[in-house]
């Protein structure tokens, strides 16, 4: 564990404004707010603090976006220049962007620049595909009528991210909005604004229109809030904790703004006795401890069959104890800091709890150095179904592994909780997986690997997971609103 110096000089911070109608400006209040370096507890900078008065001048600004001027009269597939222009942008910066990710967010810079970054510049490209084949149909409707559909933009859309994967949330919310045609305005997380507010100054140097994508960094019940009560606002999509989705269900329904949510998960991740036992250890490794644990859809229930327990967590606890902790910009790192105190704590709790419900801590479990938010790795072996570190969303590097007999009890098992985000299952049995695959409440379900994510491939959740997808085509649809037009021939 080391936080020395980074071999790599931070980058330079260019822009700490908030980004309304293409114009860098201050907050109306003139308040500012500090995002933190989670690897040493300091200050990066100060950046503007958006509440009321600014959503409500970003939403004006989208709204006209939206109703008159270039963006509206555009052609199809010069918006989708303009967003490969942005993917271009992006990836003539991936060097400098990958380390201000990691200055802001503390993952481990390869992870920044090797992972996150082509994500981003994947799904930007993807969807720019996509401007110019958004389409409707003709309709074969009774009497003498043409009857077609029109897939139009939902119109204003806010938009409101969590600080985990700040860039590649930001990819995954602008790409499907850019190209069916809407208007943005995006509040990134509090913890994490320097990348989103750096992609806004490139597409604003490649041409994006003033109006089309403004930025209001602040806090969730205050610019959030504003968001999602603005009656200019058409749509909200929105990825966090599923309480604060309630929230927004609850507050946005007046105006019955259109809704998408991607939540949080506790994943199943089976492993039967008959796997690849080396590859079914690394992928849950890299399944849970992926992003310090900070994944929506971490494997952070771990079941094994009883006959290979042993060995299972005899492999899996060498991988943890071999893991690599500290400063995210050395390149040997593979952990970094969790994001802030506030997350620090809560793993920590929960590490204490699984300790106190009778769960056996078999690697890890305490603070990593004395000086940022790092976590060891953390394995608890004896865990029960119902304990709170096998029921919770713990969002750190803790893994709760659990032992099963019956392979016909597991799918009840693995159901048995109130989110469904994903799912992964090991075996060589085709039947088996496939039998899983059908039966697991979860929206993505990874067969023999873990964490495969593509833009093309739809994402979101079951239950408390979440409502609506995002990638693929269907990441298209919450974005649209459909318009029959019947003409009398
Ligand atoms: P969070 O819900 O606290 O915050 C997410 C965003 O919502 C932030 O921008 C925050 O400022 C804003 N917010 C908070 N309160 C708000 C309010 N009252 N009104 C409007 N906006 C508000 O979640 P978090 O702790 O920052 O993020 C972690 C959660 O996100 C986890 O549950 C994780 O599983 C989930 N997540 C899901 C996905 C997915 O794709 N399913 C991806 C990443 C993270």
């Amino acid at each position: 564990m080391s936080t020395t110096l980074p071999e790599i000089a931070p980058p330079k911070v260019r822009h700490t404004q908030l980004f309304i109608d293409g114009q860098w400006r201050d907050s109306a209040s003139g308040k500012t707010f500090a995002t933190i370096n989670p690897a040493t507890e300091e200050e990066i900078v100060q950046v503007a603090e958006g509440d009321k008065e600014d959503i409500d001048a970003a939403v004006k600004a989208a709204r006209k976006a939206f109703e008159s001027g270039p963006w509206r009269t555009m052609d199809a597939r010069d918006r989708g220049r303009l967003m490969m222009k942005l993917a271009d942008a992006i990836e003539n910066e991936i060097d400098e962007l990958a380390q201000l990710e990691t200055l802001d967010n503390g993952k481990p810079l390869r992870e920044s620049r090797h992972a996150d970054l082509p994500l981003v510049i994947d799904a930007l490209r993807y969807y720019a595909g996509y401007a110019d084949k958004i389409q409707g149909e003709t309709v074969p409707i009774r009497g003498n009528y043409l009857c077609y559909t029109r897939k139009e933009p939902v119109g204003v859309v806010g938009q409101i991210i969590p600080w985990n994967f700040p860039m590649l949330m930001v990819a995954w919310k602008w790409g499907p909005a850019l190209a069916t045609g809407c208007t943005i305005v995006m509040k990134p997380a509090e913890q994490t604004p320097l990348t989103c507010l750096r992609m806004a100054q490139l597409a604003k140097e490649v041409g994006f229109p003033d109006g089309v994508i403004n930025v209001v960094p602040g806090f969730g019940p205050t610019a959030g809030g504003a968001l999602v009560d603005h009656p200019g606002v058409d749509k909200i999509a929105f990825t966090g904790e599923h309480r604060t989705a309630q929230l927004i269900m609850k507050n946005s329904a007046q105006s019955l703004k259109r809704l998408t949510f991607e939540l949080g998960g506790k994943s199943p991740n089976v492993i039967f006795s008959d796997a690849d036992l080396d590859a079914a250890v690394q992928g849950s490794f890299v399944g849970l401890y992926l992003n310090q644990g900070q994944c929506c859809c971490a494997g952070s229930r771990v079941f094994v069959e009883e006959s290979i327990h042993e060995a299972f967590v005899e492999k899996l606890t060498d991988l943890t104890n071999k893991r690599v902790v500290g400063n995210p910009f050395e390149h040997t790192t593979e952990q970094g800091p969790q994001i802030d105190q506030a997350q620090f704590d809560k793993i920590m709790s929960y590490i204490d709890k699984g300790n106190q419900q009778g769960a056996s801590c078999v690697s890890g479990g305490k603070r990593s150095g004395d000086r940022g938010y790092f976590i060891e790795p953390t394995v608890f072996t004896d865990v029960q179904d119902d304990m709170a570190i096998a029921r919770d969303e713990i969002f750190g590097p803790v893994m709760s592994v659990l032992s099963f007999k019956d392979s016909d009890d597991i799918l009840k098992r693995a159901n048995d909780t109130m989110f469904g985000l994903a799912a992964a299952v090991w075996t060589q049995d085709i039947k088996k997986a496939h039998h899983f695959a059908a039966n697991v409440r979860a929206g993505t379900v990874w067969v023999n690997c873990y964490d495969v994510f593509d833009a093309a491939a739809p994402f979101g959740g079951f239950k408390m997971s979440g409502q609506g997808r995002e990638l693929g085509t269907e990441g298209l649809k919450a974005y649209l609103e459909s318009k029959t037009v019947t003409v009398a021939l």
